[in-house]
C-alpha cells in the first residue's frame, strides 16, 4: 500500500537517499511508519526537466484525451478508496470514518469534474464587422503545487486536476508532515495513462517549495498553507511575474440566531470546529450565538461533545483522533492556556489526552470577547470559542472585525435575514444551515488575508489557463501617410 519511494518523477518512483531523512509518524502512537527523503537538488532537477519536457506534448493532445486519463483516475481511486483512506489515516492521524469520505473521493470528484469539463475549454469568436477576432483558452505551463498537512490526497488533486485538464504539468510538493498521498495521486494518474513527467511529486520543507517557484521554469504556483506563508511566496511568485492561487487560513465567523434549530445550530458547530481534529482551513472558529439561545445552546453542545469518540483513529467508532504532530498539539495547547489566562469560561476539555500519540480534548470556551487571543488568531486545532451577540447589526460588524475572509455562515429560521447577513460577510464561502461542505462543483477560496484564486467549478479554470486573442483583418490595411 504504501509508495515505494520518497519521490515520484517523470512517471515513476525515485530514490535520492542522499537527501535529508524525514521520518513519517503516524499521529495516533507516534512510531514511524516510513522514511523519505527530501529533494536534493538533482531530484529537484529532474523533476523541473521532466515537467518541461512533457508539457508542450499533453498540451497537444485532445481536451477529450486528457479529460479521459483524469476520469480513469478517478475510477481507480474509488476503486481503491478503502487503501487510500487507510493511508491518509496513517499519513495524518485522521480517523478512518472521516477519511473513507472525505478524502480520495473528493480528489475523484475533482478528477472526474475537471476531465469532464477538460474537452470543451475553449475561446469565443467576435465578429467585428468585416473583421473579426477569437481567443483560445492556452495552459500556462508548468505549475507547482505546494500542500499543507492537512488534507494531503484533496489537496494534491485539487491542483492537480484543473492544472492536467488545461494542458499544464505540475510539480506538487506535499506538506513534510504528510508526504505520502500524494505519491499515490502520481502513481495513480500514470496509470490511467498520463504521460511521463505531466504530474510529479517531490518532497521536502519549505526551502523545495521556494526553489521551484523561484525557478525560471515555472509559471505558476498553487499553495495551501498559512497565511504567513503565503504572503512569502506570493511575494516571490510577484516578483517573477508568475500566476498565484493562495488557498490560506481563516478565523471564520458561525453565526446563530436564537430562531435556528437549535440541534443542526450544534451539530454545524461541532462539524466546524472538530472534524479533524479542528485542522480545517474553513472552520468557524468564532461561534457568535445569540443571548435568548445562549445557554441552551451551550448545554447541548457540551453534552453531545462529551460523547466523542476518541480513539485509534484506524478503528472505525472513532470520530474524533489526534493532531497531526506534536508540535501542533504544542501549539493548541499553548492556545487553550491563552484562553485561560485570558479568562474565557472552559465549558469542555482543555486537556492533553493522556495517552500515546498527539491527542487534545475537544475543547469548547464560551464568554469569549473580541480581544482576546483566541478569538484573533487562527488555532488549526480542537478549540471552539462561543461569543454572545444581541443584533444583527452588531454581529455582522464584529464577524468582520478582522483581517481574514475564508468562509462564514449563518444558522436562522428566517431566510431574508439569512441572505442579507451572508452578503454582508466578507468572505469567500458562506453557508446558510450547514457548514463546511465543499463539493467540487462550486468554487472554493478566500477573501482578504485568505487568499487570492478560487479552487473547483469552473472558476478554477481561469486560474490554470490564460487567453490569447487573435484580430484576423479581413480588408487591405490603410495606414495615415
Ligand atoms: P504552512 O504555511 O506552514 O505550510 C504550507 C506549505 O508551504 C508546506 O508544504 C510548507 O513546507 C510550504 N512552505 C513553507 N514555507 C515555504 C516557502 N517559503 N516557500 C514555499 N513553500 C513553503 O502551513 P501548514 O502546512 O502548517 O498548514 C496549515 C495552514 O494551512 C493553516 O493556516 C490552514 O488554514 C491552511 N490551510 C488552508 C486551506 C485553504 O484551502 N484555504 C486548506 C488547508 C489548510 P513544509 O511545512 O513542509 O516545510
Amino acid at each position: 500500500m504504501q509508495p515505494t519511494a520518497s519521490h515520484f518523477v517523470n512517471g515513476k518512483y525515485l530514490e535520492d537517499t542522499d537527501g535529508t531523512p524525514m521520518p513519517v509518524i503516524f499521529p495516533a502512537t507516534g512510531e514511524e511508519i516510513a522514511m523519505v527523503h527530501a529533494a536534493t537538488p538533482a531530484v529537484v532537477e529532474a523533476a523541473l526537466a521532466a515537467a518541461t519536457a512533457a508539457q508542450a506534448e499533453w498540451a497537444a493532445m485532445m481536451g477529450v484525451e486528457r479529460g479521459r486519463v483524469l476520469r480513469r483516475a478517478a475510477d481507480i481511486m474509488r476503486e481503491r478508496n478503502q487503501e487510500l483512506s487507510e493511508l491518509e489515516t496513517l499519513d495524518t492521524g485522521k480517523p478512518i470514518q472521516e477519511t473513507l469520505v472525505a478524502d480520495a473521493t473528493s480528489a475523484a470528484d475533482a478528477l472526474e469534474y475537471f476531465g469532464g469539463i477538460a474537452a470543451s475549454l475553449g475561446g469565443e469568436h467576435m465578429q467585428l464587422g468585416g473583421d473579426w477576432a477569437y481567443t483560445m483558452r492556452v495552459p500556462l505551463g508548468v505549475c507547482v503545487g505546494i500542500g499543507a498537512w492537512n488534507y494531503p490526497t484533496q489537496i494534491a488533486a485539487w491542483k492537480g486536476a484543473p492544472a492536467l485538464a488545461c494542458g499544464n504539468t505540475m510539480i506538487f510538493k506535499p506538506s513534510e508532515q504528510t508526504p505520502l498521498c500524494a505519491l499515490k495521486v502520481a502513481e495513480i494518474l500514470v496509470e490511467a495513462g498520463a504521460p511521463a513527467g505531466v504530474y510529479n511529486v517531490i518532497q521536502g520543507a519549505g526551502e523545495v517549495g521556494r526553489a521551484l517557484v523561484e525557478d525560471p521554469r515555472t509559471d505558476k504556483v498553487s499553495l495551501t498553507g498559512s497565511a504567513a506563508t503565503g504572503k512569502k511566496v506570493y511575494a516571490s511568485a510577484a516578483a517573477r511575474m508568475k500566476h498565484a492561487t493562495m488557498e490560506l487560513g481563516g478565523k471564520s465567523p458561525l453565526v446563530i440566531f436564537d430562531d435556528a434549530d437549535l440541534e443542526s445550530a450544534v451539530s454545524g458547530a461541532i462539524n466546524a470546529n472538530f472534524y479533524a481534529s479542528g485542522q480545517v482551513c474553513s472552520n468557524g472558529t468564532r461561534v457568535f450565538v445569540q443571548k435568548g439561545i445562549k445557554e441552551d445552546f451551550l448545554a447541548q453542545l457540551k453534552e453531545r461533545t462529551a460523547k466523542a469518540v476518541i480513539g485509534d483513529p484506524r478503528d472505525e467508532a472513532t470520530n474524533f483522533g489526534p493532531m497531526v504532530s506534536e508540535e501542533q498539539l504544542a501549539i493548541t495547547c499553548s492556545y487553550i492556556e491563552k484562553g485561560l489566562e485570558e479568562r474565557a469560561r472552559l465549558v469542555h476539555g482543555g486537556k492533553r489526552i493522556d495517552r500515546p500519540g498527539a491527542y487534545v480534548e475537544p475543547t469548547i470556551f464560551a464568554d469569549v470577547t473580541d480581544d482576546m487571543t483566541i478569538a484573533r488568531e487562527e488555532i488549526f486545532g480542537p478549540v471552539m470559542s462561543v461569543l454572545d451577540f444581541e443584533t444583527e447589526e452588531e454581529v455582522v460588524e464584529r464577524a468582520n472585525a478582522t483581517d481574514l475572509g475564508l468562509s462564514g455562515a449563518v444558522f436562522t429560521a428566517d431566510l431574508t435575514r439569512a441572505h442579507r447577513v451572508v452578503h454582508a460577510i466578507d468572505a469567500g464561502s458562506l453557508w446558510i444551515n450547514q457548514y463546511n461542505l465543499t463539493p467540487v462543483e462550486v468554487p472554493f477560496g478566500g477573501m482578504k488575508g485568505s487568499g487570492v484564486g478560487r479552487e473547483n467549478s469552473r472558476a478554477a479554470i481561469e486560474h490554470y489557463s490564460q487567453l490569447k486573442t487573435v484580430y484576423v483583418g479581413m480588408s487591405p490595411v490603410e495606414a495615415a501617410f
